[in-house]
């Protein structure tokens, strides 16, 4: 046996792999679990998505490597998909890079632009994998806690001025996981302001852009004049195409920063197959009919799921995007152990929230990722537990 790298040992936990050992073990003894721990979206791809995807791996073109940098045609797509979206006008050939799936951008991103010791922000709690691209680059994160308060939007206010000196890189996302909030234009505004301010690289993961409620589009982070200036936004086709499956997503925005993950992706891959390419191209360019109705699925979703919670008693947040619903744990318990509780009694699999970093202590995430029918069971199974 060899022993693993520093660099290895050192990177942080996978929680979810945990999680899933444990919602196996109980199923393993035999209980049907609801699980709404993870992120993964249950729905097929679009019909129409997969059809491109069948024609263009017969295309011999696609059988060779595909050109370094991604197929310009996808490249256009998402720069047709910004302009019609968004009123954002990007140059595809150096404000667009193709990536294998939003996580492997973000996490090659601190290593493409931080040495070794500099500091990054990130949100808490957030999504891990910026922590893993932390540890990866060696680089030293600050949190920027996301409070209730505050619609769980980050208080530039209240970072200290000599860390936010230092901060060359920041990590935000909305519609956010986990906690579901969106946010404005006048936040972007302000973010632009007080990054530029500062010279602060700001990565917008907009995982969820497709997903928002109540009739109201998720902002993109592009929108906010300058911002084009100040970084880059993230734009994976995981959950708005149902397409988690699929490892496509690109990175849209300033050209220096585009120029960098392009430079770091040319040392790592060739390019995605071109057939996936030419499919997520037909996703931008196609009837966007499918994009709302997956988003309205999870509104109904969050509907129902909600005012079950609700009825049974549980006093909690409506999620304004994502499809996450961030819940308040009741006091007495910390996230872990109302999480087992509710696995080990109820058979309804959540997240803890302390796997989401020290500000998500006191919250459990759960994912609106099954039927309507499913949901409201698992409101029913935690009635039971006579808890609310
Ligand atoms: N960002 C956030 C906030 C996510 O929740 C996810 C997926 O769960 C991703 C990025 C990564 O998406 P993908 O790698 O599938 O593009």
């Amino acid at each position: 046996t060899f022993e693993q790298s520093r660099l290895l040992k050192s990177l942080p936990k996978q929680f979810f792999a945990s999680l899933v050992e444990k919602v196996n073990s109980v199923r393993a003894e035999g209980h049907d679990v609801i699980n709404l721990g993870q992120g993964n979206p249950d729905q097929p791809t679009p019909q129409h998505i997969v059809e491109r995807l069948k024609l263009a791996a017969d295309h011999p073109e696609n059988h060779q490597y595909p050109p370094f940098r991604g197929k310009s045609e996808l490249k256009q797509a998402a720069a047709d998909f910004y302009l019609r979206e968004y009123g954002v006008s990007l140059d595809p050939g150096k404000e667009i890079a193709i990536l294998f799936g939003g996580k492997a951008g973000l996490v090659e991103l601190p290593q493409c632009l931080l040495d070794p010791g500099d500091t990054m922000l990130v949100p808490d709690p957030g999504y891990p994998d910026y922590w893993s691209g932390a540890a990866l680059a060696k680089v030293h994160m600050e949190m920027m806690p996301l409070k209730e308060e505050n619609d769980f939007l980050p208080s530039f206010d209240d970072i200290p001025e000599d860390t936010a000196g230092k901060a060359k890189m920041m990590f935000l996302n909305y519609p956010n996981n986990p906690t579901g909030a969106v946010a404005t234009e006048e936040f972007f505004r302000q973010t632009v302001e007080y990054a530029s301010a500062r010279n602060i690289c700001v990565v917008h993961d907009f995982a969820y852009g497709g997903i928002g409620f109540d009739g109201k589009k998720p902002v993109s982070f592009l929108q906010a004049e300058g911002a084009k200036e100040t970084g880059v936004e993230i734009y994976t086709f995981s959950k708005t195409y149902n397409m988690a499956g699929w490892r496509v997503a690109f990175a849209a925005g300033n050209a220096s920063v585009i120029e960098a993950i392009n430079l770091m992706q040319d040392h790592l891959y060739v390019s995605l197959f071109g057939a996936v390419q030419d499919a997520a191209a037909e996703a931008l360019l196609g009837s966007q009919r499918c994009a709302k109705e997956i988003s309205a699925m999870y509104e109904k979703r969050r509907d129902v799921f909600i005012s079950s919670l609700r009825e049974i008693g549980w006093d909690v947040r409506s999620p304004k995007g994502s499809f996450f619903a961030w819940l308040k744990v009741p006091q007495k318990y910390t996230s872990e152990e109302f999480t087992g509780l509710l696995l080990e009694k109820a058979h309804v699999a959540v997240a803890p929230g302390i796997g989401f970093g020290e500000y998500g202590e006191g919250y459990v995430r759960v994912g609106l990722l099954t039927s309507e029918e499913r949901l409201r069971e698992a409101a029913l199974r935690i009635k039971k537990l006579g808890i609310f």
